[in-house]
């Protein structure tokens, strides 16, 4: 009986997972095969509490606590194909959350050095992944504006919060060729940014319009 019921929970979950990378990623664009695969795997359901499990495979944000929100399943599946990574790279991750856009990562990179500023996310955030059993994962609980400078450079960047401009400390800390993606704005509009470093220059372009939650440090907005 227990069996039968969590064979049903696991196969209502592939499905729900299943239908959200075909409608909500392959058909808005997202084409990168191992982006939409790394995202077939992560169970998403796992970084929301039970009460919203239901709800994790649309294509929205959703509350994790202390006012934050486990990004939309389109916007990870976007920030991510921009950052082209191959399987060899080093990420930096900031505002990791509730750790599901570190999972995604972790599919994808060799080694993911994740940031969060509020203690009881991270620590949170920490438990799932490894209990998913990710080992290449680092996770800091600092002001991920400063990067983390005993780790650099990194091949990739990714910010999930806003920005008021680009963050000269994190340009700084990328490698050569190095990419970061993150939004540039303020709460009532934000744009999605590729900062491209190579060949001694950086190149930004511009996105699409989104909506992330401020990214908040001494670099950053104040709180
Ligand atoms: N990608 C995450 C969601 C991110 S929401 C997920 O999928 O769950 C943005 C996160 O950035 C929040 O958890 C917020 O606490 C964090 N954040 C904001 N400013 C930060 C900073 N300066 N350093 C590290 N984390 C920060």
């Amino acid at each position: 009986m227990v069996v039968n019921l969590l064979r049903r929970h696991s196969t209502d979950v592939e499905t729900a997972r299943r239908q959200m990378v075909e409608e909500h990623l392959i058909r808005r664009g997202i084409t990168d095969p191992r982006v939409l695969l790394a995202m077939s795997k992560v169970p998403r359901h796992c970084f929301v509490e039970p009460a919203l499990q239901g709800q994790a495979y649309g294509d929205h944000p959703l509350p994790i606590g202390m006012k934050q929100t486990i990004s939309q399943p389109y916007m990870v599946g976007l920030m991510t194909q921009l950052l082209e990574l191959r399987g060899r790279e080093r990420v930096l991750e900031i505002g990791a959350g509730s750790g599901y856009q570190t999972a995604v990562l972790a599919e994808l990179a060799e080694r993911v050095y994740a940031v969060e500023r509020v203690k009881s996310l991270a620590t949170k955030a920490r438990q799932t992944i490894e209990s998913l059993g990710y080992h290449n994962v680092m996770m800091r609980i600092f002001d991920g504006t400063y990067g983390w400078r005993e780790e650099a450079p990194f091949d990739a960047i990714l910010c999930a919060a806003a920005a008021p401009e680009i963050p000269s400390r994190l340009v700084e800390q990328l490698a050569e060729p190095g990419v970061m993606v993150l939004p540039i704005g303020d709460d009532q509009s934000q744009t999605l940014v590729r900062v491209l470093r190579r060949e001694g220059k950086t190149e930004v372009e511009e996105h699409t319009t989104c909506v992330f939650v401020k990214l908040i440090g001494e670099y950053a907005w104040k709180e």
